[in-house]
């Protein structure tokens, strides 16, 4: 176990049900969780021999959380294909990340998820739920993506998405239980670092016979699924002209949804479908950014809300900065709506505190927030407020302001892993170049 570690001298906000707002203040960390909040005063001399990380009186928060990231993604950088450039949903799959995952090696996917899992740690995303894929590579890929967090630090939640694309769904569902399998044997303290879910791509990419399979699997090891659900139109069209169902009425018909269960974008879910996520539920994660990316459609984000379902918020990718993603969030619905008063609140919700309860019922601990016994997860962001900070403005100073400002240390289970930016045991320029030298060799194989 690492030594204890006190953050101090700091502006703490402990999120949570009851935000508290407190100048030169400091969180205790002791065996990975939370010991003590509060004044630097009174916790410091608690403490005589913890290590002591002064935050120049800068913020104090929790780390934050991405409800959905794939770190495979990192050889597409610079890869987009053209001539002419996909222009459906379906094309930018079938052009760009379906080859692009089809011809990853072992290799690739460890270097694939050390360059976001870095970016992680730069940002203060300190907690990632994953989803993989990798069809040419499937069974211990997982292993390369839990070594990559386990180097980095970053409390990570993966899963491979499994997928009848290339007929290898029995394979997906084989690597998704050894790998569960073996996470569920580690020790309670890796687990709370570490753990798995039971991924499948979509809808319409799994039969039924392989989503019954996986069903019975998930079942028996008593994990939730991490699916996308009708991120584009055509996603929909394909359930109801193959099953005569929406894809959340089938997916619910199948046992497939849950407590523990995530489906990713719900761009184009219906009422129906709504009420099926509010009744089981199960909860939505909002990729903003990678939706207008990929010119899929807008979720109904605040419907969902209104109706109790539990949203979340994710990059898909995009980036593995929350603070851009609850911007981008924010701004997406006042254009959708036209109507600059909705969202505010909603948004930094969906960060906040959702994605808290999220990681929280993964992981087996409170995470996401300061308080005695939760996750030992701390960030400190270089924001001096310019006009007074306090419980009841924050939101307007944290999407307005402190979003804007850089993250420049972050512990994760107590562990620094970059402290007044500079990043502790990772280096990071030996890594990029190695990752070079395989996406040159990945790119020959694209
Ligand atoms: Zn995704």
């Amino acid at each position: 176990m690492n030594k204890d570690l006190i953050v101090g001298n700091g502006v703490v906000i402990t999120l949570g049900e009851d935000n508290k707002i407190e100048k030169k203040s400091a969180v205790l960390i002791r065996d990975g969780l939370i010991e003590a909040v509060g004044a630097d005063s009174e916790i410091r001399p608690g403490a005589p021999e913890a290590e002591y990380i002064d935050a120049g009186g800068k913020l104090i928060m929790p780390g934050f959380i991405n409800a959905h990231h794939h770190l495979y993604s990192t050889f597409a950088r610079g890869l987009a294909p053209h001539d002419p450039p996909p222009y459906t949903f379906v094309e930018i799959l079938e052009r760009m990340w379906w080859p692009l995952d089809k011809v990853l090696e072992e290799e690739d996917i460890y270097y694939s998820a050390l360059i976001p899992l870095i970016d992680c740690v730069k940002k203060g995303a300190t907690t990632i739920i994953d989803h993989h894929e990798s069809q040419g590579y499937q069974l211990g890929s997982l292993d390369q993506l839990a070594r990559a967090a386990r180097e980095i630090g970053i409390r990570s939640s993966l899963c491979l998405g499994i997928s009848d694309r290339y007929g290898k769904g029995e394979e997906g569902i084989e690597e998704n239980v050894r790998f569960i399998e073996k996470v569920q044997s580690a020790s309670p303290a890796e687990q709370k670092m570490l753990t798995g879910m039971f991924g499948i791509h979509a809808a319409f990419t799994v039969n039924d016979d392989t989503l019954d399979r996986a069903v019975a699997a998930a079942d028996r090891l008593g994990v939730g699924f991490h699916i996308h659900v009708a991120e584009a139109a055509s996603d929909e069209e394909d359930s109801v002209e193959k099953y005569g169902l929406r894809i959340l009425e089938r997916l619910n018909e199948k046992g497939a949804l849950g407590p523990k269960s995530l489906a990713i974008h719900c761009v184009h879910i219906n009422d129906r479908e709504m009420d099926i996520l509010k009744e089981t539920g199960t909860a939505a994660v909002h990729n903003p950014e990678s939706n207008m990316n990929n010119a899929v459609g807008v979720a109904p984000v605040l419907e969902m809300m209104e109706r109790g379902i539990q949203v979340g918020l994710g990059t898909d990718a995009m980036t593995s900065n929350m603070c851009k993603e609850v911007q981008i969030a924010n701004l997406l619905q006042h254009l959708e709506k036209r109507d600059p008063r909705v969202a505010f609140v909603e948004s930094c919700q969906l960060l906040l505190e959702n994605n808290p309860k999220i990681a929280s019922r993964l992981f087996d601990q409170e995470v996401g927030v300061l308080k005695p016994g939760a996750a030992g997860d701390v960030i400190v962001i270089d924001y001096i407020p310019p006009t007074p900070l306090n419980e009841d403005n924050f939101l307007g100073h944290f999407l307005f302001g402190i979003c804007e400002t850089e993250v420049i240390t972050t512990v994760v289970n107590g562990k620094v892993l970059m402290k007044d930016k500079e990043l502790i045991g990772i280096d990071e320029e030996k890594i990029a170049a190695r990752s070079r030298e395989l996406a040159a060799k990945f790119l020959k194989r694209f």
